[in-house]
């Protein structure tokens, strides 16, 4: 059934960069013929699912959005994809995404852009709008995403869904193609929370590839879920932060979109929480410290894709050194975005300017943690905004990257930090989806899906 409706509405919404209906139909016969045979099963047998192009997959095409890796077919499964085949899961396809997961509307897809299901002429979020365009139109039941600074987590608000980021560590990055290493983490987008909650047990737990995953047991989300669905908060301290949103921080944000929000936490309150204002100052630096973090982190990842181990090469005609090869490749594999950022990295790492931006940008990014930890000594979730506006139209920020960098405003702190935090799907305003935002401290990520439950 989900073959046949990406078969029909795909060449409009452009969720997929691959599908490989045959493959998908094969795997789902062999899982029946294991049923039948009476084999046991993993947890998840059957059920199809799709993952972002930022995931390997062995043997299946995988770009992460950029025409340098075009025709690349990785030779073996990220952490998080194996785990998926092994509890019995059948792929229906990789999903697209900004290039390199760099963006925040899917625009920045070197192949196509991504429609938004409740309106084709919206963005569908980003990066991982094609994980969000399938699960919201039906072309997957749910989905992997990524996110470094927002982009599980604005997709789904963006498109109707749940979208959790793990906290730091609490999922494999294992065959993840990194963006920003100290930021990136996996997480699933789905219809509903408990949806959310089974994908992520599926995916989470330590893994000794990793060597920043945590070593501590797998997470158990589901009964956080059950208690959140019936309702007991009682007791619970949730802070609403006011520099997202708030007195005084309003600027940017649509008035539907806090509206929303502010009848969800009196919601809350009304199941029993305990609601007070929180303030965390560091987090109007959020962006600005973000912007020169992540694209560091990129210029040095991204140092990898010279044209020589992965994907496309250009100009090796015999007639070429070797660095101009690298360097034609470069230039033509890679799009205007992922150079802007290697630029801005390459120049923020460099000799006389790295105390200056990355040095001070990393001191923010403390401050910024000394907040949260401040503010979780008084209150145990943090709430905002996901998204500081809904969907807009296609096209309407593509020339102007501040306006697309500041629709991250929400997601950054917590990517900063480190800690969980999920976007549910709170009303609609002007039409269109709103998120609700739950951040929570380390290893607290069963708080965050307890509170999207009550919410839901
Ligand atoms: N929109 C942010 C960026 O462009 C976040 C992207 C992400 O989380 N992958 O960097």
């Amino acid at each position: 059934a989900y073959l046949d409706r990406i078969a029909a509405q795909d060449d409009v919404l452009g969720a997929y960069l691959h599908v490989d209906a045959e493959a998908a139909l094969a795997r789902a016969a062999e899982v029946d013929v294991a049923r039948a045979e009476g084999e046991e099963l993993g947890s998840l047998a059957g059920l199809p699912v799709a993952l972002k192009d930022v995931f390997v997959t062995q043997g299946v095409p995988t770009t992460s959005g950029s025409k340098i890796l075009e025709g690349w077919r990785p030779p073996y499964d990220a952490t998080v994809a194996a785990r998926l085949k092994a509890a019995g899961t059948v792929l229906l396809g990789k999903t697209n995404m900004d290039e390199f997961a760099m963006g925040s509307s899917t625009e920045n897809s070197a192949y196509r852009p991504t429609r938004n299901p409740w309106d084709p002429d919206r963005i569908p979020g980003g990066s991982s709008g094609g994980s969000s365009t399938a699960v919201a139109g039906g072309l997957a039941p749910w989905a992997l995403g990524t996110d470094t600074g927002g982009s599980i987590r604005q997709p789904a608000a963006m498109t109707g869904l749940v979208g959790h980021k793990p906290t730091y560590g609490g999922v494999s990055r294992y065959g993840l193609i990194a963006f920003s290493s100290s930021l990136d983490q996996a997480g699933p987008m789905a219809r509903t929370v408990l949806d959310a909650a089974v994908l992520h047990e599926a995916i989470g737990g330590h893994d000794r590839c990793d060597s920043t995953s945590i070593d501590a047991p797998a997470p158990v989300l589901t009964k956080a879920v059950r208690e959140g669905a019936r309702g007991e908060l009682a007791g619970l301290r949730v802070g609403v932060v006011r520099e997202l949103g708030g007195d005084g921080h309003a600027e940017g944000y649509d008035a539907g979109v806090l509206e929303r929000v502010r009848e969800t936490v009196e919601l809350l309150a009304g199941m029993g929480a305990e609601v007070r204002e929180v303030s965390c100052p560091a987090f109007d630096l959020a962006l600005p410290a973000y912007y020169l973090i992540a694209p560091s982190e990129a210029s040095s990842n991204l140092a990898r894709f010279e044209g020589m181990r992965f994907g496309l090469r250009v100009g090796d005609d015999g007639s070429r050194s070797l660095e101009e090869v690298m360097s034609l490749t470069r230039e033509q594999g890679f799009g205007p975005e992922v150079k802007r950022r290697i630029v801005l990295g390459t120049y923020a790492l460099s000799a006389g300017y790295y105390d200056a931006y990355y040095g001070q940008a990393q001191k923010v990014r403390t401050l910024i943690t000394r907040d949260f930890t401040a503010a979780f000594d008084d209150v145990d979730v943090l709430v905002s905004p996901t998204s500081p506006t809904v969907a807009w139209p296609i096209g309407a920020r593509v020339d102007d990257p501040l306006a697309m960098y500041a629709a991250d405003l929400c997601t950054l702190p917590a990517s900063l930090a480190g800690l969980p935090a999920i976007s549910v799907p709170c009303g609609l305003s002007e039409g269109l989806p709103v998120g609700f935002q739950v951040m929570a401290p380390a290893l607290a990520d069963d708080r965050c899906y307890r509170v999207a439950a009550a919410v839901e």
